[in-house]
C-alpha cells in the first residue's frame, strides 16, 4: 500500500450527508441552548441587571459556556452583561494572543489579567509534587478581586454535568462525603455568587460543539502538572457505563437533585430523634418491611439491563 493511499484525505460529504450534519449542529446548538436555560431558570442564576464574568481558560467548556450565553442574552426577557476573562498565568508557551484575538472579533466585553502564578507554585511546591491546589487557591483569589474590579455580580465557571458526576464520585469514593459541585454557591468569602450555568450539559455535547464551533482551544497541560489519576478513573468508568448501560449515568445525574434524607444517615439533615408514631395512616408513607420498588424518573430516557447492574 502505497503513502498516498495511507494519508488520502477522507471523501467530501455529499449534499444529503451535509444537510444532515447541519441538521445535527443545529440541534446540538438549540440542546446547549436549552440546557443552560433551564440550569440558569432552576437555580435562579442570573437575575436583571447583572453583570456575568465568564472565566474562560481556553478550554471548550469555557468557550461553549461563553458562545452560548451571548446567545441566551439575545433572547432572554431580562437585560444582563456579559465580561470575559482570562487570567494569564504566566506558563511557559502559553499562546496570550489566542483568547484576546478570538474575543475581539466576538465583540464581548472582555478582560486579561496577567499573574504569574506558574512562578509562585513552582517555588514553592517542591518538583513532583502536585501543584493544582496551591495554583486553584491563587487562582481563585485573583478571579474574585477581578470581579470585585469589573462590578460583575456573578462568576460563570464552565463545569459541566460530568464535572459534577466525576466530583460526586471523587467525594463519595475518596472523601467520605455524599456532595458534589454546587451548581450555584456563595464565595468562600462570602462576597460574590458563583454559577455553573452548563451543569445540564454532557461533556460529549460541549466536546462536540467546540468541534463545529472550531473554538481555538488552548492546551490544558502547559503547566506540565499530572492529570489527576483518580479523576481519570472515574471519567473512563463513566465512559464505560455509559457505553454498556445506556442510561445509567443520566439516571445517577437525575439521582443528584432527587435526594430522600430520611433515607439516608445523615442526622443533620434529618431528625431521626423526633419520629413518633402519630397513628395516622399515610398511604405515601414510608414502607417498612417490602422493598420497594425502583421506579425510573421520569425524565430517564433509557432502561438499564438488570442482570448487568
Ligand atoms: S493543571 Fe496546572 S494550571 Fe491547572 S490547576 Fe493544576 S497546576 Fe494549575
Amino acid at each position: 500500500m502505497s503513502a498516498a493511499t495511507l494519508t488520502a484525505a477522507p471523501a467530501a460529504p455529499t449534499a444529503k450527508q451535509a444537510d444532515k450534519i447541519a441538521l445535527e449542529n443545529n440541534k446540538l446548538h438549540k440542546r446547549l441552548c436549552r440546557l443552560v436555560g433551564q440550569a440558569i431558570g432552576d437555580f435562579n442564576m442570573i437575575e436583571e441587571g447583572d453583570k456575568v464574568m465568564v472565566c474562560l481558560s481556553g478550554g471548550k467548556d469555557s468557550y461553549a459556556l461563553l458562545d452560548i450565553l451571548m446567545t441566551l442574552r439575545e433572547r432572554a426577557p431580562i437585560h444582563f452583561d456579559i465580561v470575559a476573562v482570562n487570567l494569564d498565568q504566566k506558563q511557559p508557551n502559553f499562546p496570550a494572543d489566542i483568547l484576546p484575538t478570538y474575543l475581539s472579533n466576538l465583540g464581548v466585553a472582555f478582560h486579561i489579567e496577567n499573574q504569574d502564578t506558574y512562578s509562585i507554585v513552582k517555588r514553592l511546591i517542591p518538583e513532583g509534587k502536585t501543584t493544582c491546589s496551591l495554583c486553584s487557591r491563587l487562582r481563585r483569589g485573583i478571579l474574585y478581586r477581578v470581579a470585585d474590579e469589573l462590578g460583575a455580580t456573578k462568576i460563570a465557571l464552565g463545569h459541566h454535568r460530568d464535572d459534577i458526576l466525576e466530583t460526586f464520585f471523587l467525594n463519595m469514593f475518596f472523601g467520605g462525603k455524599l456532595k458534589s459541585m454546587p451548581a450555584k454557591l456563595q464565595s468562600d468569602d462570602g462576597r460574590h455568587i458563583v454559577i455553573r450555568p452548563m451543569a445540564y450539559v454532557k461533556e460529549a455535547d460541549s466536546e462536540r460543539y467546540a468541534e463545529v464551533k472550531g473554538f481555538p482551544i488552548i492546551p490544558c497541560d502547559l503547566c506540565g502538572s499530572q492529570e489527576n489519576l483518580q479523576r481519570k478513573q472515574i471519567k473512563n468508568l463513566m465512559r464505560e457505563w455509559d457505553k454498556k448501560f445506556p442510561g445509567r449515568v443520566d439516571s445517577i445525574f437525575s439521582a443528584l437533585s432527587n435526594v430522600a434524607p430520611s433515607h439516608l444517615l445523615d442526622r443533620e439533615l434529618f431528625s431521626f430523634t423526633d419520629i413518633k408514631a402519630d397513628g395516622v395512616a399515610n398511604p405515601l408513607g414510608d414502607i417498612a418491611f417490602d422493598e420497594e420498588p425502583c421506579a425510573m424518573p421520569a425524565t430517564f430516557p433509557g432502561t438499564i439491563p438488570l442482570q448487568a447492574v
